[in-house]
């Protein structure tokens, strides 16, 4: 086992690898910007090493920056969280060019799963399911409207670097589609320098199901189930629950073992999620993310299981520590993403935090990096906590939620919690009847 990990990040998921890291007796180097000098993850870590100004470009994405303050301090193993440097496979490269271990699977396996048309070729030839469309890249107008003709509209361009809801243009029709071809080519290459695009059939009411995978590296895998993020923002995810209301146990087990025979196939490493679209009983493979999920807390509420712990293990070499027919569901959990925004525009919110309170009691899990005082920087990601619940079913889930938004106290900045509040009165939220376009209809049906 190592001594040492880096945490290449900040925020909840810093302390969330530091926590566990912690547990295991291991000891922790937080590196953080000038602007996170107070943030909890440098106060929380053992050490903490400064890598830059407060652009991420020059600091959490600096590799240079990140693999001195491995070598100065002697850190063994980098963390790298979600986000950020996670699902960069030169970094990852990088990392293990220096003898440092990277603390997720193979720089190759992220590769693969990074470029979504290799993705969809492996995937498709591991025996998953995708959704129909483009065999490989679309290079021309003319190809695309041949690809069209097959599939039918709508249908869906996607950027194959992109990520994170962006690089998707919808076309109705084939007059559409020469605008949505040329827009989503010219922005995927100017947000991530690659302009190949691929096809796809746009799914009308599908919900989004994801199932998460954990594979030792040497040919073992298991699944711990699905987890329904189908309640979505601008195609981000808001809120997500573990198990999926409308899977049951035999078709868990059998989009599982999908997921398992494949990853296990590849000789996969730690911790991975492959996205399906879930639509009239079928399942669409759309991406797989080779990282720790932002909504892994569901997971683990209901299988009992940490899995930044089994990270850890099996970067170390060690065997996992569950086998299949130890992971049983077990009740009902639900996360909802509390973001520093101010509705109805979801437009950022830093600023100081005057007063935090975080809920507490019987199956409630606050993850964040805020405490009284703290000023939120107005240069990373909006999210600002995890609130997790658990409970012995569904309903029991939604009650303590419910009960747990009314005590949450954030005061000094906007955030989404009275969104929350809100949708806990939906009837779609009540019932777990919802697609991926419920939320967007409810907000356009809630403009207050
Ligand atoms: P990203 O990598 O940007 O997250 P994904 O491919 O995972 O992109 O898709 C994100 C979301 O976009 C999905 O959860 C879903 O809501 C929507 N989406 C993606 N592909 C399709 C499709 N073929 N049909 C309908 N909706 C889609």
């Amino acid at each position: 086992m190592f001594s040492k990990i880096l945490i290449a990040n900040r925020g909840e998921i810093a302390l969330r690898v530091i926590r566990a890291a912690r547990e295991m007796g291991l000891s922790t180097i937080a590196v953080h910007s000038t602007a996170d000098s107070d943030a909890m993850h440098v106060r929380m870590a053992d050490e903490a090493i400064c890598i830059g100004p407060p652009p991420a470009t020059s600091s959490y994405l600096n590799v240079s920056a990140i693999i001195s303050a491995c070598e100065i301090t002697g850190a063994e193993a980098i963390h790298p969280g979600y986000g950020f440097l996670s699902e960069n496979a030169s970094f990852a490269q990088i990392v293990e060019d220096h003898k440092i271990k990277f603390i997720g699977p193979s720089a190759a396996h992220i590769r693969i799963m990074g470029d979504k048309i290799t993705a969809r070729e492996t995937m498709k030839n591991l025996g998953v399911p995708c959704v129909p469309g483009s065999d490989g890249g679309v290079a021309d107008l003319r190809f695309a409207r041949a690809v069209a003709e097959q599939t039918g509209f709508p249908l869906i361009v996607k950027a194959t670097a992109g990520g994170g809801g962006r690089g998707m243009k919808l076309a109705r029709s084939l007059e559409e589609l020469e605008t949505a071809f040329r827009t989503a080519r010219a922005e995927a290459k100017a947000t991530f320098g690659n302009d190949k695009v691929y096809l796809e059939k746009y799914l009308g009411a599908p919900r989004h199901i994801e199932v998460q995978v954990f594979g030792d590296g040497k040919g073992n895998a298991v699944h711990l189930g699905e987890r329904d993020c189908s309640i979505q923002r601008r195609h981000q995810k808001v809120f997500e629950e573990a198990p999926g209301p409308t899977i049951d146990a035999e078709t868990r087990a059998r989009i599982g073992e999908i997921c398992t025979r494949a990853v296990a196939d590849i000789g996969y490493e730690g911790a991975g999620t492959i996205e399906f679209l879930y639509e009239n009983g079928a399942f669409y493979f759309i991406e797989m993310n080779t990282r720790l999920q932002v909504e892994h807390p569901v997971t683990e509420a209901v299988f009992g299981v940490d899995l930044v712990r089994e990270q850890i293990r099996v970067a170390a070499g060690k065997p996992m520590s569950f086998a299949q027919e130890d992971l049983q569901v077990n009740g009902h959990a639900i996360e909802v993403r509390v973001n520093a925004e101010k509705l109805p525009e979801f437009s950022p919110s830093p600023g100081r935090v005057t007063q935090y309170h975080a809920p507490g009691g019987l199956g409630v899990r606050m993850d964040s990096a805020l405490y009284d005082g703290y000023s939120i920087p107005p240069y990373y990601d909006s999210l600002i906590a995890k609130l997790i619940v658990h409970g012995r079913d569904r309903p029991e889930a939604l009650a303590r939620l419910n009960r747990a938004l009314g005590e949450v106290i954030v005061d000094g900045v906007d955030t989404t919690i009275p969104l929350f509040r809100e949708l806990m009165l939906a009837e779609a939220v009540q019932t777990g009847d919802y697609t991926i376009h419920w939320l967007e209809q409810w907000l356009e049906s809630h403009p207050g």
